[in-house]
């Protein structure tokens, strides 16, 4: 490697200090890697959890310290550098260079590229009004947290998928009024079937959360440059002092794009997280892979499941361990007194089968494809979601959705 005009240089570099980003760090270092590794990340503070920002963090229940992902000095005690609050802005993969967006270069052997995602931003008038929240990093929760202590009583969340209903939760559990506006014609459409949207709806309603769905907006109205509501698609208005906006998120991956790696949405890895440059890889949120629990779709999945798992992947392809990434997706949601765990991916289901009683708040949605599981979607049903994730790594064949349905019968005798 030319080391000329290079500030700096380490062995192994990562770009993220995200779940996946400390991740590879923990894993490198538990495989027994003893080279440099150093991993540079734009947020300014050691990693942490970003759950908690819709969740236990933001209603003011856990502290920093009890989301960080390990305690400050144990990056430190491990010979993992960390180079925060400045993000790399270049990658020459000939050279093995990356730039910072503060000019300093950092040369490596080996880059995993553990970038994650930005918000997808609002494309309307007032988009920037002050007032106007994102819900990704830990700066975004801290200026949230920081408008209701200043008094901000009435929120609008714009999108209705996880993120933005986990937020109404928790505005309402600390008194805000709450709307929820989803374009589409159901919350969480992207992610559930209708019968776990409807129960959601219902729930936010019964909490007192306005959710109004088929609900376009066209502008967030201010005045003296700050949030005073939002105009609807249908002409109306909302009032509010605060608007969470919820509506996906875009992978972070320009300058590997721009540096050659392939990829139209995030960035195409193989089954050890390779992209297609020499010696980088790309994993979480980010990376683009074929995913053996969706027939073999290249998908990317957005959650800390499949963080941790690619971080271990690459990690272990890195020290000479080669196993392709094979891990069945999870998940899990918290709103109000729910909790929701899902496993597995119901990407291409022709029918689901109701477990339980939603009434009791206690119920299994699962999604069937040609007769045969693929996704457990489980409120409050620890059981259930437990022995679900079995029966999908075992590669559950057919059954029959009487016996599924039948909550006398534990899923684990279905095997
Ligand atoms: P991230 O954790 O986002 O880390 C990426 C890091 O890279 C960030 O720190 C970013 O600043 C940094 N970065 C980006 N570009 C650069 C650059 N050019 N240079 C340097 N650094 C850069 N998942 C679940 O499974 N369950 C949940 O309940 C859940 N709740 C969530 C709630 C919220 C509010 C959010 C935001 C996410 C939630 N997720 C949840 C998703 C989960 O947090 C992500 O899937 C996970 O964090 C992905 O890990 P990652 O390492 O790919 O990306």
């Amino acid at each position: 490697m030319d080391n000329q005009g290079i500030s700096s240089a380490a062995d192994i570099v990562i770009v993220g200090t995200g779940h996946g980003g400390a991740q590879a760090a923990i894993t490198l270092r538990q495989q027994g890697h003893d080279g440099t590794i150093t991993m540079i990340g734009r947020d300014n503070v050691p990693p942490y959890e970003r759950p908690p920002l819709s969740k236990e963090y933001l209603a003011g229940d856990k502290s920093f310290e009890r989301i960080m992902i390990r305690p400050e000095k144990f990056w430190a005690d491990k010979g993992i550098e960390l180079r925060l609050g400045s993000g790399v802005s270049a990658i020459d993969p000939a050279a093995h260079v990356v730039t910072l967006s503060d000019g300093s270069t950092v040369g490596y052997r080996k880059l995993i590229w553990a970038g994650g995602a930005d918000p997808r931003r609002l494309g309307v008038p007032g988009a920037n009004l002050k007032g106007v929240f994102y819900v990704r990093d830990k700066g975004d929760a801290d200026a949230m947290m920081a408008a209701l202590e200043s008094g901000a009583r009435r929120a609008v969340v714009i999108g209705g998928g996880y993120i933005g209903l986990e937020a109404a939760a928790v505005l309402r559990k600390l008194g805000c009024e709450v709307t929820v506006l989803e374009m589409l014609d159901r919350v969480l459409a992207r992610v559930a079937g209708p019968q776990l949207s409807r129960f959601y709806e219902e729930e936010h309603r019964r909490q007192g959360v306005d959710i109004q769905v088929s609900r376009g907006i066209s502008e967030i109205l201010g005045e003296d440059g700050a949030v005073t509501g939002v105009k609807l698609g249908n002409g109306a208005s909302a009032e509010c002092d605060m608007v969470i906006v919820g509506i996906g998120i875009v992978p972070a991956v320009a300058p590997l794009i721009a540096a050659g790696a392939a990829g139209s949405n995030g960035i195409d890895v193989d089954e050890f997280c390779r992209t297609a440059l020499d010696d980088i890889y790309a994993i979480g949120d980010c990376a683009a892979h074929a995913n053996p629990f969706a027939d073999n779709a290249v998908i990317r999945l957005e959650s800390v499941q499949n963080a941790h798992d690619m971080a271990n992947t690459a990690a272990r392809a890195i020290m000479g361990d080669k196993q392709p990434y094979h891990a069945l997706p999870w998940f899990w949601s918290n709103q109000y007194d729910l909790k929701l765990q899902t496993a597995g991916l119901n990407l291409g289901y022709d029918s689901t089968v109701l477990r339980g009683d939603p009434a009791t708040r206690k119920f299994t949605v699962i999604y069937l494809k040609n007769g045969r599981p693929i996704a457990f979607d489980c409120v409050n049903a620890m059981k259930d979601y437990v022995q679900g994730r079995k029966l999908l790594e075992s590669g559950v064949g057919e059954i029959e959705p009487a016996l599924l349905a039948d909550t006398d019968i534990p899923l684990k005798d279905m095997a």
